[in-house]
């Protein structure tokens, strides 16, 4: 992987991130409007609002993605990104291109999703 391909990546992960906490501003505004009808404006909330308030009302699955996409962004800092988290193969640039948060090669990634299927099954 390029440092230019690198920087896209990181580029992607960020946009995602933030589309992720103004998509959820953007709710949390609107429910407050709602209540009162002078309430700010969707900046104003922004600078209302604190990180862990957002996470907090975050769902279970924007905040799940929000996890990954925070933990790649670390493992780019760390210069760990791009490696699988079970065997440290190096992750093809195709695959984060299409999925830049992906923690684990197709092998491993296909085998996690086998096992989380067989759990569900077993829980239904
Ligand atoms: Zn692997």
């Amino acid at each position: 992987m390029t440092k230019e391909e690198l920087e896209n990546l990181k580029k992607k992960l960020q946009d995602k991130r933030n589309f992720i906490i103004k998509d959820k501003i953007k709710t949390i505004a609107k429910e407050m409007t709602l209540q009162s009808e002078d309430m700010a404006d969707e900046g104003d909330m922004a600078s209302v609002l604190t990180d862990q308030e957002i996470s907090l009302s975050l769902r279970t699955k924007e905040f799940e993605q929000l996890k990954l996409i925070d933990s790649s962004l670390r493992r780019i800092e760390e210069g760990t990104y791009g490696q699988c988290l079970d065997c440290d193969e190096t992750i093809p640039f195709a695959r984060l291109n299409s999925n830049p948060a992906a923690l684990f090669c197709i092998i491993h990634a296909e085998e996690r999703e086998r096992e989380a299927m067989r759990f569900n099954r077993k829980a239904s």
